[in-house]
């Protein structure tokens, strides 16, 4: 088991788990350097702050991130903050205007859908994603409550996924505003789970290049569910761009068997973890 694990959710965004709850999984699992890292919300982090003892500090270390959406042609990826203070005044108002953006874009969904012949989803997603931040999952799953979707999957794979109706990645900022978010908090920004973006290799090391001139210092090298090979390939892309390499499971719900906290392969002897820069 992984000691490691720099990518995790909580009900703060489409996680299942309280971060409580995420924290004793973690460290039943032998976890000792947890990073939790919702979607574009700290809320998690400030909770903690506010129950210091409901967790054991000497059997597991806390690290403060996030996981900022941002754009890159047109887009959707993934830009994790690691390390960064949550309390910081760049972080709060990046959050607000993350927020705000995310509520404006169920809207925009919900207009799409309905020109489907759906009803109006808004209240729906907006109740399930409760204090959190609302996202595409909580659309999801209100479609499957409705009964106007036999499944999560479905909802992705024929509304809501990459290249369909429902996915609106115009909204977001660019890499270079989510990078200077991050390093402003004094944090490292961490390229997420660069092999899940559909595009040809060629396309892929364009985004590199773009990061790293956006100032990106990190990727994602071992993610959770992750085929093999793919480690060795991200190393080479660390090599090249001279990036640190970070591991996570980007854990959400203990329910989803394919994705367990602490779990993701190997990390490759060459890679220099993004550790070493906290
Ligand atoms: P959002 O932050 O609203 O853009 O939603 C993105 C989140 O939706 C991802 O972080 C995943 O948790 C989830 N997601 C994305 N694609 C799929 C999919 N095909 N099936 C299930 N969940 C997905
Ligand atoms: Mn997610
Ligand atoms: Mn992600
Ligand atoms: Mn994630």
């Amino acid at each position: 088991m992984n000691k490691y694990d720099l990518h995790s959710h909580t009900v703060f965004s489409d996680g299942s788990l309280s971060a409580v709850a995420l924290i004793d999984l973690a460290i039943e699992r032998g976890v000792t350097h947890l990073a939790i890292t919702d979607h574009d919300t700290v809320a998690a982090h400030l909770q903690l702050a506010q129950n210091k003892d409901c967790y054991d500090g000497d059997k597991i270390c806390i690290i403060k991130g996030v996981e900022f959406s941002a754009q890159w042609n047109n887009m959707g990826v993934h830009i994790v903050g690691l390390n960064i203070d949550v309390n910081s005044p760049v972080i709060e108002t990046a959050v607000a205007h993350q927020t705000q953006l995310r509520v404006q874009r169920v809207k925009t969904i919900a207009k799409k859908l309905m020109q489907r012949g759906f009803p109006d989803i808004t209240e729906g997603a907006m109740k399930l994603a409760g204090d959190g931040q609302v996202g595409r999952p909580h659309i999801a799953q209100h479609m499957v409550d409705e009964g106007l979707v036999p499944s999560m999957a479905q909802a992705f794979n024929k509304y809501l996924g990459a290249g369909k109706v429902g996915d609106i990645s115009s909204v977001w900022p660019d890499l270079e505003q989510v990078v200077e978010w991050i390093k402003v908090a004094g944090g490292v920004a961490v390229l997420a789970h660069p092999s899940r973006y559909k595009m040809t290799r060629t396309k892929r090391r364009r985004l590199m290049a773009d990061y790293s001139d956006a100032g990106g210092q990190a990727i994602e090298v071992c993610a959770g569910n992750q085929v093999p090979g793919v480690a060795e390939e991200m190393a080479a892309i660390c090599e090249e761009f001279d990036f640190h390499a970070s591991v996570g499971s980007d854990f959400h719900n203990p329910d989803y068997q394919w994705v367990r906290l602490g779990q993701y392969p190997k990390l490759p002897k060459a890679c220099r973890p993004v550790w070493e820069l906290f």
